[in-house]
């Protein structure tokens, strides 16, 4: 199964790639994660991506552009991905096609997980996660905050630097202007299945099962 998973930032493709990842047994591509682990062990990457991400902007096209390439020329992508994060502009979707025309690869599924834009702010203000294991907690729910300390592994809970809200207002203009036009590119040249985002995980899930034809 080939899947790239499309959406606004918050919509949740993080979380519904993991769970696809599991039920497919294919890896996910969170290229988000990618960049955030490379700041973490400051690699040449992580050094190039870390002033744009702090202030919501895209990383540069290019670096996208060949992470992405050498990722999907990789063995572990020869059974099929989950693409969550990339493309994210007209000009990384087109690089995509040619990516796919070079490995041949074909039958790869759009999606586009929808959630109203109110929504989304108030769940990506409401974001904290564990430094360590990484998992995600809703202060609205968990009353977790930074600071606290993960119940899971005891690591310290922060907040992302883009999920504080200027960065949230930013990064959502930034999808309208230059993320949204891809799903349009799809829509144009392949198609592109929409599955409502709202409701809970589980919910989500089988309503993007149900359009893979699980
Ligand atoms: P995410 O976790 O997918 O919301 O990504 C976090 C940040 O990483 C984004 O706000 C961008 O700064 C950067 N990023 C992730 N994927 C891409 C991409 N495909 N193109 C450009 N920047 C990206």
């Amino acid at each position: 199964m080939k899947i790239i998973l499309f959406g606004a930032p918050g919509v949740g493709k993080g979380t519904q790639a993991k769970i696809l990842s599991h039920v497919y047994h294919i890896p996910h591509i969170s290229t988000g994660d990618i960049l955030r682990d490379a700041i973490k062990a400051e690699t040449p990457l992580g050094k190039k991506a870390k002033e744009y991400m702090d202030h919501g902007n895209l990383v540069p096209d290019d670096v996208m552009i060949g992470l992405v390439k050498e990722i999907l020329s990789s063995d572990r992508c020869k059974n099929g991905f989950i693409l969550d994060g990339y493309p994210r502009t007209v000009e990384q979707a087109e690089a995509l096609d040619a990516i796919f025309k070079e490995l041949q690869i074909t039958n790869y599924k759009v999606i586009n997980i929808d959630v109203d834009e109110k929504i989304i702010i108030a769940r990506l203000t409401d974001r904290y996660l564990c430094a360590q294991c990484g998992k995600i907690y809703n202060y609205s729910i968990d009353h977790f905050k930074s600071g606290d300390k993960c119940f899971k592994c005891g690591g310290t809970i922060y907040q992302r630097d883009d999920d504080k809200p200027e960065t949230v207002k930013k990064r959502l203009e930034i999808y309208h202007t230059a993320t949204e036009p891809v799903k349009r590119y799809y829509e144009k040249n392949h198609g592109i299945l929409n599955v409502n985002g709202i409701g809970e995980i589980e919910e989500i899930t089988q309503r993007l099962l149900q359009n893979l034809g699980h």
